[in-house]
């Protein structure tokens, strides 16, 4: 049985009243039939009041019956006992799968995750929702600049899809110079036509045998390529090195964008989600209307002055001293998480820290197999109400072949850690109003252990004390023809992205692709926790193979390009460590 979930507030609803095309959609899906059944189940998941007491949950939950029949819409969702799911009675809220998975069972025995198509206006709970398996979808919601569709109508067309009813689809894969992005997307959006864009890639699906509608007619024709798959066929890939090719040679890749793959795939067939490597990769369906990654064009460059610019001036990042302390740890046979090379870097690192005044502690972390470490460094701020600005990298490597062979990871991440100590110098002996804090996680290649100890050991106030966290995770290979930074949060941490890009447009020559689909590192459980959180990490288009191999070495690493990254991160943190609160 296939489950089509909605969320009701802001998505089918806004404040008492029903959102334009909402009962037009209900009764669409409701009335697709297969073999004349129902060919989907309609279904609601809510957060909604917590009760007092258990035997309040009757209570408050004909409250939520009762708003479904002021809205009219009760008869889609009967018999509302099996059909509507709210936190009130699973005592959590979303996206905590407890709720889902509460949802899926009343539905009936055998409903699994893949077998539900979620829909909502919460750009979070969309990307959770994936994580779990389920199959979401973001619709705009009242005062949301765009979603993934933007209106409740734009849902059915991706139900029939989810139910195996799309009709084949062209899809023409083309290169979009960003002068004529606009009129290209004006060409599309006046057709039936769905697309995503990776970068200057874009993506486009037309119903074949529609010609009139084909929105490829212009310049761009060129560089087209064009292949008739089902659009359920067409999935993206977000990857670690290419450790998706590697464990799926036979899986076509539609777009090979090195960290992010548009691949083709028949799901009933196929299931390239698992693999050896498979935590370090991670595979869904490619969202319509969606820019997967974006892409801006270079910044001016440092022929800008050399004056400070938030304090920071071109010596305080010395190139010299990153190259040491790179060095310094690639050299090392491995920093894998539980061997004694580990903890002599750490020992290192943390001289170091105390040398430039910063009071350090060691956090032990579990990981399989036995334990890690994580190293904090604080500067105290002055200011009377402190905030904390987190510079972050994880000093472990790995092999992807085991414990014992060589893993210099010298841009995984010898790269990142040098990075922080370099932050460390630019800002020691400086007075801030706010209060800098280093850290170097252990465990991160096992499964981002270190950095998920180190948030779940916040409590309320500190993470609400947090007001941005920078993590470096490789940024030091350049695997794009201009120098380029991809900057990697999630809506939380838009605001950040944005001030990194201006200042790597007017204080670097750096470009900068952006995306707001968090994997992989230690930003994760940052942005889990709803702290705002950036991975800077080296640009993508070729992908770096070396990540997790002994071939992780100094010699491919382009030390201009980390220092740029480093420019765009020093002047970030001075101005965040003095900005009003
Ligand atoms: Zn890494």
């Amino acid at each position: 049985m296939k489950l089509i979930l909605f969320d009701l507030g802001d998505t089918l609803e806004s404040g008492g009243v029903l959102l334009p095309g909402a009962v037009e959609t209900l009764e669409a899906i409701a009335a697709l039939r297969t073999d004349g059944q129902p060919a989907a189940v309609l279904g609601l998941v809510s957060d909604f009041d917590m009760p007092a007491a258990p035997s309040d949950v009757g209570a408050i939950q004909q409250q939520y019956y009762s708003l479904l029949d002021d809205l009219g819409i009760r008869q889609f969702f009967e018999p509302v006992a099996e059909r509507v799911t709210l936190s009130t009675e699973v005592g959590v809220f979303k996206p905590d799968q407890a709720v889902f998975r509460a949802a899926a069972s009343k539905a009936g025995p055998a409903v699994e995750f893949g077998d539900i198509l979620f829909v909502t206006e919460n750009r979070n709970h969309v990307l959770a929702a994936r994580r779990l398996g389920l199959v979401a979808v973001h619709v705009r919601g009242p005062g949301q600049p765009h979603g993934e569709i933007d209106t409740l109508a734009g849902v059915l067309p991706l139900v029939e899809t989810f139910l195996d009813r799309g009709e084949p689809v062209e899809t023409v894969v083309m290169d979009v110079h960003p002068d004529g992005q606009e009129a290209m997307m004006n060409r599309i959006g006046a057709s039936n036509a769905r697309w995503s864009r990776l970068g200057d890639v874009l993506v486009v699906r037309t119903p074949a045998g529609r010609p009139g509608q084909d929105p490829d007619r212009g310049e761009a024709a060129d560089s087209a390529r064009r292949l008739l798959v089902p659009e359920r066929h067409l999935h993206v890939v977000t990857q670690t090195a290419r450790l998706f090719q590697e464990d799926h040679p036979d899986v076509r890749v539609v777009v090979d964008k090195g960290r992010y793959l548009v691949v083709e795939f028949d799901p009933a067939v196929q299931s390239p989600a698992d693999g050896p490597h498979a935590s370090c990769y991670r595979v869904g369906p490619l969202p319509a209307g969606a820019v997967v990654f974006d892409q801006r064009a270079a910044g001016a460059g440092r022929s800008a002055p050399a004056a400070a610019e938030g304090g920071i001036g071109a010596d305080d990042l010395s190139e010299s001293a990153f190259e040491d302390d790179v060095g310094r740890l690639a050299r090392l046979r491995t920093r894998h998480s539980r061997s004694t090379e580990f903890l002599g870097a750490l020992d290192w690192a943390e001289g170091r820290l105390t040398e430039l005044g910063y009071a350090t502690q060691i956090q032990t972390v579990a990981v399989p197999g036995g334990t890690s470490r994580n190293l904090i460094a604080d500067r105290p701020g002055d200011g009377a109400e402190r905030e904390l600005v987190l510079v972050t990298a994880h000093l472990d490597s790995v092999n992807v072949t085991g414990f014992s062979a060589a893993a210099p990871g010298a841009d995984d991440n010898a790269s990142g850690s040098a990075g922080v100590l370099a932050i460390a110098r630019a800002q020691a002996g400086r007075s801030t109003t706010h209060d800098l804090r280093l850290v170097l996680f252990g465990g991160e290649e096992q499964g981002l252990f270190g950095s998920t100890q180190y948030v779940s050991g916040l409590n309320a106030a500190e993470r609400a004390r947090i007001s941005a966290v920078i993590n470096m995770d490789m940024i030091a290979c350049k695997n794009t023809g201009t120098a380029t930074v991809l900057l990697e949060g999630a809506p939380v941490s838009q605001g950040m992205i944005d001030a990194l890009a201006g200042i790597a447009q007017a204080s670097t020559s750096l470009a900068v692709q952006t995306s707001l689909d968090p994997f992989n590192s230690d930003h994760v459980p940052f942005i889990d926790a709803g702290i705002p959180a950036v991975l800077t990490i080296e640009g993508t288009d070729s992908a770096n193979d070396r990540v997790h191999t002994d071939r992780d070495t100094l010699e491919t690493l382009d030390t201009s390009l980390a220092l740029e990254i480093l420019r765009m991160i020093a002047i970030f943190v001075a101005q965040a460590l003095n900005s009003g609160t």
